[in-house]
């Protein structure tokens, strides 16, 4: 038996890499694991316990059931998206201890089960070795104007924009593992594309690709 496949995804933040990388795995009976999630679980029990970060990402006992996340038997959905975690989690990224802990545990996953993978560091550090690699983009604009609907978020949409740009200054700043399009992944820009569209695109991209494995 060889390895299992991976299918890498990253980008900035509300370009759509969750809902793409949710249907495609359905698609192509993929699991999907979505990564962003796994630093937003470290800073809610940061913020919960105020026990160091790189213990709190050493223990996490995370596991994604469908959409729903769950910390152990709790189910932490709901709290993970907020704007206060939003920050939190990409301070709590920065830090090397964190990310080599969740880095672990996101390569534990492809050991079970062939993967759909999303984040910021997939192609280039998790997995530089992932069959496909897309790296999924959009105008701030459009990205803040995603997450205003998908958070159903009051405040303005400037305001939105601007903490997304912070969120994607430090995102792709940072030493550790900064968000980097990998030279082989394909690029797509998703800023006048509809879901489905783009799913297309990667659905017959990855087919094609994988042909050997899948089939
Ligand atoms: O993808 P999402 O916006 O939920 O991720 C939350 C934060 O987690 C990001 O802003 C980023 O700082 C961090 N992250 C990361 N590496 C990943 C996935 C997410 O540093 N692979």
């Amino acid at each position: 038996m060889g390895r299992n496949p991976v299918i890498a995804i990253d980008g900035p933040a509300g370009a759509g890499k969750s809902t793409l990388a949710r249907l495609l795995a359905e698609r192509l009976g993929f699991v999907y694991v979505n990564t962003g999630a796994m630093y937003r679980a470290v800073a809610l029990l940061w913020k919960e316990t105020g026990e160091e970060p790189e213990k709190i990402a050493r223990q996490l006992d995370f596991e994604m059931r469908g959409d729903r996340v769950f910390v152990g038997e709790r189910d932490v959905t709901e709290l993970l998206y907020t704007p206060e975690i939003s920050d939190l989690s990409s301070r709590v990224s920065t830090r090397p201890g964190v990310r080599r802990a969740l880095v672990d545990l996101q390569r534990a996953q492809r050991e079970k089960y062939p993967v759909v993978m999303e984040g910021r560091d997939i192609g280039t550090v998790v997995f530089p070795d992932a069959e496909v690699k897309f790296y999924i983009t959009a105008s701030s604009r459009e990205r803040a104007r995603r997450r205003k609907l998908q958070f159903n978020d009051p405040r303005p949409l400037e305001v939105i924009e601007r903490e997304i740009k912070i969120r994607d200054e430090r995102d792709s700043t940072r030493e550790d593992s900064p968000l980097r399009r990998a030279p082989d992944a394909v690029f797509i820009d998703t800023t006048d594309l509809s879901i489905e569209e783009v799913l297309k695109l990667m659905e017959k991209f990855a087919k094609e690709k994988l042909k050997s494995i899948i089939n």
